[in-house]
């Protein structure tokens, strides 16, 4: 069982979750709880660090955002035990959870499960902090934001776990961001191809590396509401979102308790910022130039489009890169304007990517030719595209991002019957 940050602001709320913990206990089942810090806690630890040194080295960064989950781990074992329940706290460091050295970004490695499995079997539930781990040299790690999803679903793999509840504050996965279209509808169950795409391109319900892990080791994963009152069904009851596999999509439809659909879900991103080199010499390694020094700082480069060459013999380049790593991007283009070739750098941190996902674009046309005629429609002008196989995205005005949303979401017959 996961709980988010606004599953664990406060004493109240803990004792909410407390309360979920006990009753699925209660049935009998072995239960690890992986807990996030509270809901707004690692936005101020991050500031902290912002503040003591804006250059910060991500080793100490780590040691101050784990501390969110620590508290809460802490406090959710103290809870638990005043209910009567046994219950006690594993910090990253103490199981361990072995991460790559990569702070701030890291990846879980391994977890020695064997002590967690053996006090699970002796009747004590287990609350672990999620996003922190421990790096080979020994030192704390953090998972990147949104990382508590992929602690639980590691966890659950590690222990073998019959299934990844993943408490959160809306009911299940919808077609979009419940909070900007109030007509978005809540799926039975999403595959995890289709889960993985939505996360990457934005849809902070599961962070995209517990999709994918989730999916590799085979972890089933299922998302829901903590704020449900007491005497609420059992999580194995609840109509939560199942995260499932094609074969078992196919059968859901086959059953006629899943509707195919086109496009599955909408998602958005505002934490781009883009990035204009004019005048790049229009030549075989020019856009190497460009790319891999960012790909050697870690910079993840995202939609990327080189204009036709103009005539002589140059061309503007755009991509997009996230705006967390605008500074040090730009920093290092300039540093190698020469070596590029390039004349001016433009950077624009307003602007959003909006993304339409489904699997059935596989086999489908036309979905794209649907977006850009109804955001046209509605004025929104598209500055850059990029697709993959069941994924096409644009990059819009950030003012625009909750329109266009909403425009897509209507456009593709999405929109809940109310
Ligand atoms: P937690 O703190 O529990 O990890 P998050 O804030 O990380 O919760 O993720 C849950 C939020 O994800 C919801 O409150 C919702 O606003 C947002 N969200 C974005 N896209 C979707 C979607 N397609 N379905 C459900 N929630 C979504
Ligand atoms: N507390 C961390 C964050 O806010 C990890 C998480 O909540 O998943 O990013
Ligand atoms: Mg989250």
């Amino acid at each position: 069982m996961k709980f988010g940050g606004t599953s664990m602001a406060g004493t109240e709320r803990i004792r909410r979750v407390a309360n979920i913990v006990r009753a699925q206990a209660a049935r009998g089942d072995e239960v690890a709880v992986v807990v996030s810090a509270m809901a707004g806690e690692t936005d101020r630890l991050v500031n902290f660090c912002r503040e003591a040194n804006p250059l910060y080295d991500p080793a100490e960064y780590d040691v101050v955002v784990a501390s969110g989950e620590q508290v809460t781990s802490g406090l959710l074992a103290l809870t638990l035990q005043a209910l009567g329940c046994k219950a006690r706290s594993w910090l990253g460091w103490q199981l361990p959870i072995r991460t790559i050295e990569a702070h701030a970004k890291a990846r879980v490695e391994s977890i020695a499960a064997e002590a967690l499995i053996a006090s699970l079997e002796a009747g004590e539930i287990a609350v672990i902090p999620g996003f922190q781990g421990m790096s080979e040299e020994g030192r704390v790690t953090t998972l990147g934001r949104g990382g508590s999803d992929t602690s639980a679903v590691a966890v659950a793999a590690a222990i073998k776990a019959d299934r990844c509840d993943i408490y959160t504050d809306v009911d299940g996965v919808y077609t979009t961001d419940p909070r900007i279209v109030a007509k978005a509808k809540k799926q039975k169950a999403v595959t995890y191809e289709e889960m993985l795409e939505l996360a990457s391109v934005g849809a902070k319900v599961l962070q995209t590396r517990s999709v994918g892990l989730a999916m590799k080791e085979n972890v089933r994963v299922q998302v829901l509401s903590s704020f449900i009152g007491e005497g609420a069904p059992p999580a194995d009851d609840l109509p939560g979102t199942m995260i499932v596999s094609e074969e078992e999509m196919d059968a859901l439809v086959e059953k006629g308790e899943m509707e195919r659909q086109l496009v599955t879900g909408i998602a958005h991103d505002k934490n781009e910022a883009k990035v204009i080199l004019t005048r790049v010499p229009d030549r075989p390694g020019a856009v190497a130039n460009i790319f891999e020094p960012l790909a050697a700082a870690s910079i993840n480069v995202d939609m990327i489009i080189q204009n036709v060459g103009r005539d002589k013999g140059e061309t503007d380049v755009t991509f997009t890169v996230p705006q967390a790593d605008l500074a040090r991007a730009q920093a290092l283009l300039e540093d190698r304007r020469d070596a590029i070739g390039f004349n001016r750098i433009i950077t624009d941190s307003k602007i959003a990517k909006i993304s339409v996902v489904g699997v059935g674009m596989k086999s489908h046309a036309g979905v794209a030719s649907t977006m850009f005629r109804a955001l046209s429609e509605r004025g929104i002008n598209i500055q850059a595209i990029s697709t993959s196989e069941i994924k096409v995205s644009v990059m819009i005005d950030e003012d625009e991002t909750e329109l266009a949303v909403r425009v897509l979401h209507t456009a593709y017959g999405l929109d809940a019957v109310s």
